[in-house]
């Protein structure tokens, strides 16, 4: 790919608008940060006069998108479909993400996500893998008839992706920790979710290695004065990524900025946890044997339970912004270096920087995605 310059209005660079910036991009990554007088003429340069330039979204848990869900059919064609409908909305790098099922649809699921991220398909950076060694008591939308143990077995699986990272929501309290330790020490994020444990349980699976809390609050136990919960051993621990929610449904806007406060930007990751209705016209789909259907910015099954959701990652940025009131700025910090980090992955992507992919989303003054890039390809190419 031949040398060219991306120059918006601004361009978020560690953390603030810069102005006349000229973004020079070679072969898929950044090469250089320039003034925009100091570019040389043989580089092209695409001008977006009216347009913020920002790192691309990096979502750590997308179920579906486009009509399709992961689980239904765990192959490279569900994940080149859901990641085009996210992209739409600025995710330029994302987890598919299998939830709670039998281990052979995990198995398939791996080795989709393999074979995606050998072919190229644009964005995809690892797997999530929701489950199923969950709590039943925190069973949330998941099939507890398909919740197990974690075995020593299931090491060989879960440590089988070759390219890529693997995030792996567990419960640490139904689970044996030493294997947790395990598969830390095997390099899988963790994260805990779908928890009923104490707090004193959870701040000792931190201690094995756990580094994250999948959707803070729900699905997890609450914060309670003499017994603080998962969502207690969260705040506590300094060290950990709490992913959360920011659709408005799932958090009330309080107890979101709370949460915000108590973890810092740094240490909150916006999440989808989107269903195959974001990016579709499609507005109901069947989730195992659950019938769920969007509406008013949720889904929900035919008992009003909330399963996933229909949020894209634009909207909990603006969300954030414009509801919460947070700069944004660190909207997007959230949505950008924050998972990136969690996900061990910020030497590559979640800030615009010499020697990171080139991957950026264009939103324009309502804050709607306009253009975005993947390893330096825009979406039209
Ligand atoms: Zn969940």
């Amino acid at each position: 790919m031949t040398r060219k310059a991306i120059c918006a209005k601004e361009t978020l660079v560690d953390g603030k608008f810069i102005s006349g910036l000229a973004v020079i991009i070679e072969n898929g990554s950044i090469v250089e940060l320039l003034d925009i007088g100091q570019v040389s003429k043989d580089t092209k340069i695409d001008h977006y006069s009216d347009s913020v330039l920002v790192p691309g979204f990096v979502d750590i848990q997308v179920n579906g998108g486009g009509g399709v869900l992961f689980n239904d059919n765990p192959s490279v064609s569900t994940i080149e479909k859901i990641g085009s409908a996210h992209r739409k909305y600025g995710t330029t790098s994302f987890l598919p993400t299998i939830i709670s099922d039998d281990l052979e649809k995990v198995a398939e699921a791996i080795a989709a996500v393999d074979e995606a991220i050998k072919s190229g398909v644009p964005g995809v950076e690892g797997i999530h893998i929701e489950g199923p060694f969950l709590n039943e008591q925190k069973k949330g939308i998941h099939d507890a008839s398909k919740f197990r143990r974690l075995s020593e077995n299931d090491i060989k699986l879960l440590t089988s992706l070759k390219s890529g990272k693997t995030l792996l929501t567990i419960a640490p309290e139904v689970n044996d920790n030493e294997l947790i330790s395990t598969l830390h020490h095997a390099g899988i994020i963790l994260s805990a979710g779908h928890t009923n444990a104490s707090y004193e349980q959870a701040m000792s699976a931190v201690n094995k290695g756990i580094s994250g809390f999948t959707h803070l609050y729900n699905a997890m136990s609450a914060f309670e004065s003499r017994a603080p919960g998962v969502v207690g051993a969260a705040f506590d621990s300094v060290q950990s990524w709490a992913s959360i929610i920011a659709d408005g449904h799932h958090v009330h806007p309080a107890a979101l900025k709370h949460a915000i406060e108590c973890k810092g930007i740094q240490k909150t990751i916006l999440i989808t946890d989107a269903m195959p209705t974001v990016g579709s016209d499609v507005k109901e789909f069947w989730l195992g044997s659950e019938h769920i259907t969007a509406k008013d910015g949720t889904c929900k099954n035919h008992e009003g339970s909330l399963a996933g959701s229909d949020l894209d990652m634009i909207s909990a940025v603006k969300y954030v912004n414009e509801t919460l009131g947070y700069k944004l700025e660190d909207a997007i910090a959230m949505a950008t270096l924050s998972p990136s980090s969690f996900m061990k992955l910020d030497d590559k992507i979640g800030a615009v920087a010499v020697g990171k992919k080139a991957n950026f989303v264009l939103l324009n003054e309502e804050l709607s995605v306009t253009n975005t890039w993947i390893d330096g390809l825009p979406d039209n190419h």
